[in-house]
């Protein structure tokens, strides 16, 4: 194991943060990218990325990495630092105002003239000569913020990757995931041994995040030259949500590593027997039909089903009361579909989201995550 700092642009005088990153089996040409925490506050996975480091260091020492990885178990120090009386403020970045998980950059654009004249008929050196051209372009490129030179300093890394593992949280949820259609049946195991209890599945799903970012661009470069030359599959992303943001526990955490171990194991990308994994939970739905459900005005959540409840058209999943007037408003589900996150406070606010199911079909277009 080697450990990398990447210094930041420091945003004020007297301030000078970092990224540090841990790379094991640097030897192998395949590459495994993880980090955890994007939103800052999302400690399920920093803890899950603390003993995955443990695991890797071991199978390293006995040769059994069959991939680069490489590990940030704290990609946002910037959230991390970011409190309020004693309130930790991950999610949005205080200084600007910005959701950490949007506006990254793509690429895709870019490099297609950088590469266009060097791509050849061997596959692995294509994969090699678009590797390069993402590294020089962070390298030539100045951030302006801190901000920035946090996202390019994780895209930077993360963008050369043949799996990427971005481990978040939400409020209060059931394990799901993210990834696109075009990577689900590399991600399936994954979900199956984490016990993923929702997949929602998007190509585009607005707001440019992390995960579709990195991607972005090797699905842009083998559309615009697939026909003339032999085109990696490149990047297969997958932001994994380790529950609510309070499930923090020993126990879990190994639990999850291990499961992630496993999957790795059953991709190739460690030697050994995998073992059967679980059945997967439930099938993998689009983004495009998770219904998200908001308070229309002010007053006390009250929560009418729990995580995991099925929830059909028409019924109520929470009321909103107004103690003074007496006034409860039920919140109905319009399409239905599984629980699977939930506001942590019990307070709305007019317009607030509350809850989030998980609808078979889609239903909704345009910006599909939360804003
Ligand atoms: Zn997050």
């Amino acid at each position: 194991m080697h450990q990398q700092h990447h210094p930041l642009l420091s945003a004020s005088l007297g301030t000078q943060r970092e990224i540090i990153s841990f790379h094991f089996g640097e030897d192998n040409k395949r590459q495994v990218y993880i980090q955890a925490a994007l939103h800052g506050d999302e400690l399920p996975g920093m803890a899950v990325a603390w003993f995955l480091k443990k695991r890797l260091q071991a199978l390293e020492c006995a040769g059994q990495l069959k991939a680069a990885f490489t590990l940030v178990p704290v990609a946002n120090p910037l959230a991390l630092g970011q409190h309020w009386h004693g309130t930790h403020l991950g999610r949005f970045h205080t200084l600007s105002g910005q959701d950490f998980n949007r506006k990254f950059p793509s690429l895709g654009e870019i490099l297609a003239t950088k590469v266009a004249h060097s791509l050849t008929q061997n596959e692995s050196d294509n994969k090699q000569i678009i590797r390069e051209a993402i590294d020089r372009h962070y390298r030539d490129t100045i951030a302006k913020t801190e901000l920035e030179a946090q996202r390019f300093t994780l895209m930077r890394m993360a963008s050369q990757a043949d799996l990427m593992i971005d481990l978040h949280c939400d409020w209060e949820a059931l394990p799901h995931l993210y990834t696109t259609p075009h990577a689900w049946p590399d991600i399936e195991p994954l979900a199956r041994w984490l016990g993923s209890e929702v997949q929602l599945l998007a190509q585009i799903s607005g707001g440019e995040p992390f995960d579709e970012a990195c991607c972005e661009p090797w699905l842009t470069l083998a559309e615009r030259f697939g026909k003339e030359y032999p085109m990696p599959r490149g990047l297969l992303p997958v932001t994994l949500e380790l529950r609510g943001v309070r499930d923090v526990s020993p126990e879990q955490a190994e639990k999850d590593a291990d499961a992630i171990i496993q999957a790795l194991v059953e991709g190739g990308y460690i030697a050994g027997e995998a073992g059967e994994a679980p059945a997967l939970i439930n099938p993998a739905t689009p983004l495009a039909g998770c219904e998200y459900i908001h308070a229309p005005h002010s007053g006390l959540i009250l929560y009418r089903q729990a995580l995991g409840a099925w929830v059909k058209a028409g019924e109520v999943v929470a009321e909103i009361i107004d103690p003074i007037t007496d006034q409860i408003t039920p919140l109905i589900a319009e399409f239905g579909g599984v629980v699977y996150a939930r506001h942590w406070v019990r307070f709305a606010t007019a317009g607030m989201l509350v809850v989030r199911l998980a609808g078979e079909n889609a239903k909704r277009a345009g910006s599909l995550l939360v804003e």
